[in-house]
């Protein structure tokens, strides 16, 4: 059975879709993906020989290998042309390794309708480079499975207008204030005033000053909660 996770992730891949999920490891969710109908046909990018290994095992053992091809490359190099991908999903990874995956190959990109992402930490990473790339945020989960909080973040082309605070704390999960949202940030403001309380005022800098103002603003904003 996948994780609740995964299949948060897999809940936003439209039916039909063809899909390239990189950093597949198991390749459990392409193969949940192809079994349930919802992808046409996908691609299993992995870097790692191993976590390859187990792509193709799985792949094999499902009985998919006519759906699913597994490719080990770097990122969005294991997307070619011929394969008509519509839409990609990456999970488990931090936000700036996402971004540094979508950066480095973006003409793997040029027919993709679609990107479903789910960092682990540091979503704020996918929304800047989203602003900065032509991607709206179509939609946006917070779920917590086994005491760990993810995030999933649908993007689609187009333009979207956000402010520093939407930008950090994602404008949906934001407005819905959900308690698993609450928790997660009143969590970070307490690590914040911490470390903002061990720091003498000798050695403020402009850098700290800076959290600090952003973080009065995020206590307010959890608080209205
Ligand atoms: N996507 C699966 C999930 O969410 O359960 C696996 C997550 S696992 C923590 C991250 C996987 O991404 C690892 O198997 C790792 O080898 C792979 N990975 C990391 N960087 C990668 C890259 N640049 N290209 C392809 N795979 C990568």
């Amino acid at each position: 059975k996948l994780s609740k996770r995964l299949e948060t992730v897999a809940s936003f891949v439209p039916t039909g879709a063809v899909v390239a999920d990189i950093g597949s490891d198991h390749a459990y969710l392409p193969c949940y993906l192809v079994h349930k109908g919802i992808a046409a046909r996908a691609v299993a990018g992995e870097v790692v020989k191993g976590p390859y290994d187990s792509a193709v095992r799985q792949v094999r053992t499902e009985g998919l290998t006519e759906k699913i091809t597994v490719r080990l490359a770097d990122g969005l190099a294991a997307v070619e042309e011929a394969d008509g991908i519509t839409a990609i999903t990456i999970a488990g990874m931090g936000g700036p390794l996402i971004v540094s995956i979508l950066e480095k190959h973006p003409q793997a990109l040029k027919n993709v309708t679609r990107l479903i992402l789910q960092p682990n930490i540091h979503a704020k990473a996918i929304r800047e480079w989203a602003l900065e790339h032509g991607w709206a945020l179509q939609d946006e989960v917070i779920l917590q499975e086994d005491g760990k909080v993810y995030e999933v973040l649908v993007l689609q082309r187009g333009s979207m207008d956000l402010n520093e605070a939407q930008t950090l704390l994602g404008p949906k999960l934001m407005n819905t204030k959900s308690a698993v949202f609450v928790e997660k940030w009143s969590r970070e403001v307490a690590n914040w005033q911490r470390v903002q309380q061990a720091i003498s005022n000798a050695e403020q800098t402009e850098e700290n000053k800076a959290k600090f103002d952003e973080l009065t603003h995020l206590i307010a904003l959890v608080q209205g909660a």
